[in-house]
């Protein structure tokens, strides 16, 4: 093995940077040539290649985002693209590529790995979404960009005494309202993964307010449902003055926490090891702390949920 190319693909996330720095610093390290392709597989059909030394990475590893730009490919989801991206990775002399990413970006890998490219893929992504790892890269400072929304917003809900209810990211996994309602002390959650009902919510304020309780934070998933909607919905059948807030993209961008730095920096050296020991078609990542190479297939196939202890933790700990 001697050369080996990294990219971004999908929703970007913070941390991607650290786990691209500690991509090319580890293969240079150990003498390979490491190429940045811009742009995800977008980058990788239109050739947007590029050498990174070690000089590419330096004061990367603090910002949120991706310096290689991240994008979304209809056309890499045909036979014809796939074929035409592994095409691209030969022509440059390639030898493994590493891509850093969420859901739909390890099965475009997954293709790049059947036809022949040794590919290895890192969990990138706010949403926790990905099963057989303890953490996606991104998830951790995303948690802790909306508890200080959070915090902001319960100093107003407690002055004027209101009923807020804030929306925050997670189209299929309710992983960041779950975190962001119990280290924010939320009353209620609503997450796509259980089943709530708006009544019981509604219970909850009345009952709050009948023991004294002078605001309510309520947390919804984007998956969830609308939380516009909701709010209308608790305000016209409880008379409390209700407000919304939508978190939306503030919760993508930002410095990366410390714990994803490291965790970015962990799965980009070991996304380089794997290369190197000869693997192909797996997912670098955390189990129980330790460092795990997973199938493709068996991520593709495993159902995932939050962990719903915390569900129940959010509901007991707000009567
Ligand atoms: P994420 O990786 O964050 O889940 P997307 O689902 O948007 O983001 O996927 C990113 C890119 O990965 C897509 O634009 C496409 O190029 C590629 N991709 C997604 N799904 C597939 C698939 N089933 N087969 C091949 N490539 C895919």
């Amino acid at each position: 093995m001697k050369r080996i190319a990294v990219l971004t693909s999908g929703g970007d996330a913070p941390g991607m940077n650290a786990a691209v720095r500690a991509v090319v610093r580890t293969g240079i390290y150990h003498g390979l040539e490491v190429i940045g392709i811009q742009r995800g597989y977008s980058g990788l059909l239109h050739e947007e290649l590029m050498p990174m030394t070690l000089g590419s990475v330096a004061d990367v590893i603090q910002r949120g985002g991706t310096v290689l730009y991240t994008a979304r490919c209809e056309p890499f989801k045909s036979p014809e693209g796939q074929r035409q991206g592994y095409e691209v990775l030969r022509k440059h002399g390639i030898d493994g590529l590493v891509v850093i990413g969420g859901d739909g970006s390890f099965r475009g890998a997954q293709k790049l790995a059947e036809l022949g490219m040794p590919t290895i893929g890192i969990p990138g992504t706010i949403d926790n979404d990905i099963p057989c790892c303890d953490a996606t890269i991104g998830f951790d400072t995303a948690v802790n960009t909306a508890i200080e929304a959070i915090d902001k917003i319960r100093d107003t809900a407690t002055s004027h005494e209101r009923t807020y209810v804030v929306e925050v990211m997670g189209r299929n996994a309710g992983d960041i309202a779950l975190h962001v309602a119990l280290a924010g002390g939320a009353e209620s959650v609503l997450i796509p993964e259980a089943p709530f009902s708006l009544d019981e919510v509604i219970r909850r304020l009345e009952r709050g307010v009948a023991r004294g309780k002078k605001h309510s934070i309520i947390l919804v998933a984007e998956g969830a449902g609308s939380g516009i909607e909701i709010g209308k919905h608790l305000a016209t059948h409880t008379g409390f003055e209700v407000r919304v807030t939508v978190l939306g993209h503030i919760q993508r961008g930002g410095a990366p926490s410390a714990r994803d730095r490291v965790l970015a920096s962990q799965l980009g050296a070991y996304a380089v090891d794997l290369l190197r020991q000869g693997a192909s078609g797996k997912m670098a990542a955390t189990q129980n702390g330790a460092l795990a190479a997973v199938d493709f297939e068996t991520v593709f196939t495993t159902a995932r949920k939050p962990d719903m202890r915390l569900y129940e933790l959010v509901n007991m700990l707000s009567i």
